[in-house]
């Protein structure tokens, strides 16, 4: 794993990943983040990118992250997000990377199935003698009848 250091720049300080902070603070803890976010990456498998669900909760067990539900996973936030340990906890920058894989996942999953098929409308025989389908057959009080044979056969 490559470790993330940093050193004087002229007034400010600059990490081996190419950013710029003011005080050396900033960098320490920008690379203490980094270094801590690489770390824990590194346990979790590159291989398969897109995650089962076991395998999404498996990989946020073994770094102690939540899982988040699959709804959360595929949310725009979490999709399209940018989280950067310079401004969120390792531990969600982490979390959100395993859920990004998880969403891509889920949404892999919804398109690949089956579009759901209309429903074949079941056509029934009224008394008035049309066929109409079954839920817009109608009960008069000389019998069943389409819609626009209800009010002849309402006597
Ligand atoms: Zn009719």
């Amino acid at each position: 794993m490559e470790t993330v250091t940093y050193q004087r720049d002229g007034e400010r300080w600059l990490t081996s990943n190419r950013r710029l902070f003011n005080t050396e603070e900033q960098a320490a803890s920008y690379c203490q983040a980094m270094n801590d976010y690489r770390a824990m990456m590194a346990q979790i498998p590159q291989s398969p990118w897109d995650l089962s669900r076991s395998e999404y909760e498996a990989a946020c067990a073994l770094v102690g992250v939540e899982a988040l539900s699959d709804a959360d996973c595929t949310s725009y936030g979490v999709r399209h997000g940018e989280f950067s340990v310079s401004e969120y906890a390792v531990a969600v920058c982490v979390q959100m990377a395993l859920s990004s894989r998880r969403g891509r996942a889920v949404e892999a999953e919804q398109a690949a199935r089956p579009k759901t098929q209309p429903r074949e409308v079941e056509m029934v025989l009224c008394d008035c003698g049309h066929r109409v389908p079954r839920g817009q057959r109608m009960v008069a009080s000389l019998g069943t009848c389409c819609p626009d044979c209800y009010d002849r056969m309402s006597a």
